[in-house]
């Protein structure tokens, strides 16, 4: 259900009609009447597919308990391979930083 609604355009500053849908345009010059909105709707889409793309384990809707249990362990399990990757790197970084600063 959406009711429609007057509202000025604020491109062309006329009348038109607004559904209160994001994708709504003005009936006069074809902008959208909620542009600012529109495309942080679009951004937080795109966001979310890169999101969805890079976790092959994504659980979906239809994923049965264990599934959703195997999947998050694995999930976590990739995420701590991640920071240990970064926290390894740190300490590396600093092994050679102290190497370097000490009296040979
Ligand atoms: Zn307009």
């Amino acid at each position: 259900m959406s009711q429609v609604r007057e509202i000025k355009c604020p491109h062309c500053g006329e009348w038109t009609l607004w559904q209160g849908d994001i994708d709504d345009r003005c009936l006069y010059c074809g902008e959208f009447l909620e542009s600012r909105q529109f495309s942080r709707e679009v951004e937080r889409k795109i966001r979310n597919e890169v999101l969805k793309e890079n976790d092959y384990f994504f659980i979906k809707p239809e994923d049965g308990p264990v599934k959703r249990l195997l999947k998050r362990v694995l999930n976590s399990l990739r995420w701590w391979a991640f920071y240990l990757q970064i926290v390894f790197f740190i300490f590396v970084t600093l092994i050679l930083v102290l190497i370097s600063i000490l009296p040979g």
